[in-house]
């Protein structure tokens, strides 16, 4: 069974007052939630205050990027090893936002991947196509590009352990969602690539999430669909009610 999934991206928002404040309102709401993986990925500058404010809780820590290096001469950059420190269990990988404004390839993620997995971090890889791309007829192609770029030196261990986030690019803070019906095509395509670049069978372990502006109001709509197992929530993850009411909607209430 794959447990359902939600994180919030919180992105370039929020100081460490703010970032321990949602998270401590967060963390009392959906206390007595059991069978959802809830994940926050504050910015850097909050992972150590937040991972405080919600040790002991129910709540799991993410970042939002990481190098392939563990460590180095990379100037502002934050390593595997740094995250694992600060209590983080998970990682976004390959977000758009890194892909399209810092020009991030599929090689430098397919390091990244591997570079977590050696840090024992779980990697949240993104994937999605642009508006032009898909306007173009290539949604496809392009997301089994990043996919099977991403995970080529991973075997089949590694990847029940993996979280992906279908995310077309056209709905990421657009308020414009996929439907529901497209967002479970793609992630079956999805874990069909998995397993076939991988091989074996373990891709029906992996989670498939979506994401892009999901809110309360349609998460019902995704995690309804039988490949869909929770959503990469940024906008609406930033206030502690509306991240609840979708964590609460995963749970299956209220
Ligand atoms: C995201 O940044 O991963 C995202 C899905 O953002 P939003 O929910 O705001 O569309």
């Amino acid at each position: 069974m794959r447990i359902p999934f939600i994180a919030g991206n919180w992105k370039m928002h929020k100081t460490v007052r703010e970032a321990v404040e949602t998270a401590t309102a967060l963390k009392t709401v959906v206390a007595a939630v059991e069978i959802v993986d809830i994940v926050l990925c504050p910015p850097f500058t909050a992972l150590g205050d937040v991972g405080r404010a919600i040790a002991g809780s129910n709540l799991e820590l993410g970042a939002q990027d990481m190098h392939w290096e563990p460590q180095g001469a990379y100037t502002g950059e934050i390593s595997g090893p740094m995250l694992w420190e600060l209590g983080c269990t998970y990682v976004i990988l390959g977000h758009s936002e890194r892909r399209h404004h810092f020009h991030e390839t599929d090689d430098e993620v397919a390091r990244k991947v591997q570079a977590a997995f050696a840090q024992e971090l779980l990697p949240i890889l993104c994937v999605g196509e642009t508006l032009e791309e898909r306007d173009a007829g290539r949604t496809e192609d392009v997301i089994e590009r990043q996919v099977r770029a991403a995970v080529a030196e991973l075997d089949a261990v590694a990847l029940p352990r993996l979280v992906v986030a279908y995310e077309p690019v056209w709905a990421i803070g657009t308020g414009r969602s996929a439907t529901g019906g497209e967002a479970n095509r793609v992630s079956a395509l999805i874990r069909q690539w998995l397993g076939q670049a991988v091989g074996g069978p373990s891709a029906d372990e992996t989670r498939v999430l979506y994401g892009g502006s999901v809110t309360p109001e349609n998460i019902a709509e995704f995690i309804g669909q039988p490949e869909i197992d929770g959503a990469l929530v940024g906008g609406a993850s930033l206030n502690s009610e509306a991240f609840a009411a979708i964590v609460l909607a995963a749970a299956g209430g209220p």
